[in-house]
């Protein structure tokens, strides 16, 4: 079985993003930049099932600037075999990866997608899900445990009210969620064995896919400056205060 894991290059997490002093879009000139941490995750669990004898192959995937090489190279050093480079400058829009993906997906043929469940520099949560609808193939969003049982997937999902278990049908899309593991450093030896593994480059052309934005941001800004906390010195100072707020305590 093959699974293929769509991994995005997005400013680090620990990164606190800078507006455009023209408010164009968010400054990513000399940021340091890392493998979305939910495609980390996705990559773990591809792997993990790998190394259970549940896979044979895993791919990476990622649609962005040349230096996407980079976190290709990152999942390639994680455990995946091998991967490809679909290069464009532009900014993908989250239909348009779908498209992309979908064409590469029946290239490939594989029996699993694991997408992350959003990126966390637009935080669109949409590519997954409009992957499922392009190909007519079943999804389990919001992932926390995966389990392969013959030809068919068992999703554990974390919905707002708990968790639910749905079972798909293979070929199927999974999106994973903070809880499905903790992902795996790369090793020195395995960075290095990384430099060796097959990568593809591509572009969006090669799979007819049109690329062009369909949205327009007219805007970026600055989230307002949250208030400063008050400290209470009792429940009773606490209720008069949310009362005074008009908030029913
Ligand atoms: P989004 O819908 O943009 O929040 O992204 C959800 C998931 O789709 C990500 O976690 C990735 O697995 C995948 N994805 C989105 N954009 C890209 C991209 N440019 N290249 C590869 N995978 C992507």
């Amino acid at each position: 079985m093959k699974i293929l894991v769509p991994v995005k290059r997005v400013i680090d997490y620990n990164v606190k993003p800078r507006v455009k002093p023209d408010g164009s879009g968010v400054d990513i000139a000399n940021v340091k930049m890392s493998m979305n941490p939910f495609d980390e995750i996705a990559v773990e669990e591809a792997v993990r099932l790998k190394e259970a004898g549940k896979a044979d192959e895993v791919i990476a995937v990622s649609i962005g600037a040349p230096k996407s090489k980079d976190v290709l190279r990152t999942a390639l050093a994680m455990g995946a075999d091998r991967a490809i480079l679909i290069q464009t400058e532009a900014e993908v829009e989250p239909l348009a990866v779908a498209k992309i993906l979908k064409a590469v997906a029946a290239e490939e043929n594989p029996q699993l997608i694991i997408l992350g469940k959003q990126a966390i520099d637009d935080d669109s949560n949409q590519t997954g899900q409009m992957l499922a609808a392009l190909i007519d193939r079943p999804q389990g969003t919001f992932a926390s445990k995966v389990e392969i049982d013959g030809d068919h997937v068992t999703v554990t999902r974390e919905v707002d009210d708990g968790l639910e278990t749905v079972k798909l049908a293979l070929p199927a899309i999974v999106t994973a969620d903070l809880r499905l593991n903790e992902p795996r450093y790369a090793s020195l030896p395995n960075i290095m064995k990384a430099k060796k593994k097959p990568m593809d480059e591509k572009t969006p052309e090669d799979y007819g896919v049109d690329i062009t934005a369909r949205l327009k941001t007219l805007k970026v800004a600055e989230p307002p400056v949250r208030q400063a906390g008050e400290k209470v010195g009792s429940v009773d100072e606490l209720v008069a205060k949310l009362k005074a707020l008009g908030v029913n305590a």
